[in-house]
């Protein structure tokens, strides 16, 4: 299949991690930011091929699992309102949250649709107006500007029963929240590549800048991610930090511009609430005030409890860096995909669902 068997030819992976086993002659330490690159990874046993110098770790690039407990109830609470029907991707349905899940709320009676696109959610607005249709805006800079189009769909139309409870969140200030916890000592980050596709190279320059750390954005199949570790360790073993892109089929410097327009018509950035990370100012995003009518937010009067972790759930941690899943003392014994007790166990994207379909194996 074009753009999948290409990057996928053992010929050429062989070549590479050969080169990285010849470059690479100091240990270093790099983290995949994105939760799509950690399944690629363990599906494809890269970290197994890796010479020893090399250690990955994994970042908080899943944007399921990033969606605080405090944020995920309001979400519960919306769908417990009467004539509120909500809908989401499905990876949200079974994310516990403080009380209760979304599952949980449907199971109960709640309206709760699955959708593959805001363009479902809008129909589903369309044809229930006596409904008030909540659409979970849950996600990063890749999937904020469909949303936002629907919105400006949403006014163009005056569909005037259709929401959005914003829980967007943005890559390149929770990297610089990572890096200033000191918490993880990075030589070299895989940027990752489908948020990069819509915001470009540019927003991650001050990382070498800042911090020296080396950066390379990365496409998910295997050979889009060996090129990009050998990208990183030629950087860091020539002394060198700088942004490249070992991406250049899906990402340019500049970014997607039409995408990121739209984005800046309907949202402005604000302080968001990250898992395991705290508030990062500038993180997330919320409806700007033209567009305040479609904000979930405004419409409802949401009343939560005060939020809390599932116990022994190690996600925060995970989603630091600072912990992997064979730490957590549940996993497998009490959490899996099947019985999830933290979201890092529930997102296809998730640390602890990959490590628990591809192998436990450390390293
Ligand atoms: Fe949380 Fe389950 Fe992962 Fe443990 S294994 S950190 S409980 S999601």
């Amino acid at each position: 299949m074009r753009f999948i068997d290409e990057y996928r030819n053992v010929e050429l992976g062989k070549r590479l991690i050969e080169r990285i086993h010849y470059r690479s002659t100091k240990p270093i330490r790099l983290m995949e930011f994105c939760g799509g690159h950690t399944a690629t990874i363990f599906k494809h046993g890269i970290r197994q091929l890796l010479p020893p110098t090399i250690e990955m770790l994994s970042g908080p690039g899943c944007p399921v699992c990033v969606t605080a407990n405090a944020d995920l109830d309001k979400a519960i609470a919306l769908a417990r309102i009467p004539d509120v029907i909500i809908t989401t991707f499905g990876d949200m349905l079974k994310v516990p949250g403080s009380y209760s899940s979304l599952q949980q709320v449907k199971a109960e009676g709640g309206d709760i649709r699955v959708v593959y696109s805001t363009q479902d959610a809008l129909n589903i607005a369309r044809r229930n107006p006596s409904k008030s249709v909540v659409f979970l805006g849950i996600g990063f800079e890749t999937t904020a500007p469909t949303i936002a189009a629907s919105v400006l769909e949403a006014a163009r139309e005056g569909i005037g029963n259709y929401y959005v409870l914003s829980l967007h969140k943005l890559c390149p200030p929770v990297i610089k929240a990572l890096l200033d916890s000191g918490e993880v000592k990075l030589d070299g980050i895989v940027c990752p590549g489908h948020v990069s596709a819509i915001i470009g190279s540019h927003p991650y320059e001050f990382i070498p800048h800042d911090y020296k750390i080396a950066c390379v954005i990365s496409g998910f199949e295997p050979l889009d991610v060996l090129l990009c570790i050998y990208m990183l360790v030629v950087q860091i073993e020539n002394g060198e930090h700088k942004v490249e892109i070992a991406y250049r089929r899906g990402v340019t410097p500049e970014g997607n511009h039409r995408a990121l327009e739209v984005l800046d018509i309907v949202f402005k950035p604000c302080e968001a609430n990250w898992r395991g990370i705290g508030t990062v100012p500038e993180s997330g995003l919320r409806l700007r005030k033209e567009y305040r009518r479609f904000d979930a937010e405004y419409a409802f009067k949401i009343e939560v409890e005060p939020p809390h972790e599932p116990a022994g759930c190690l996600c925060g941690d995970i989603l630091r860096g600072v912990k992997i899943p064979l730490d957590c003392k549940l996993f497998r014994s009490v959490c899996s995909p099947e019985h999830p007790v933290g979201p890092c166990m529930v997102s296809s994207e998730g640390s602890c669902s990959t490590y628990y379909q591809y192998g436990e194996v450390h390293g």
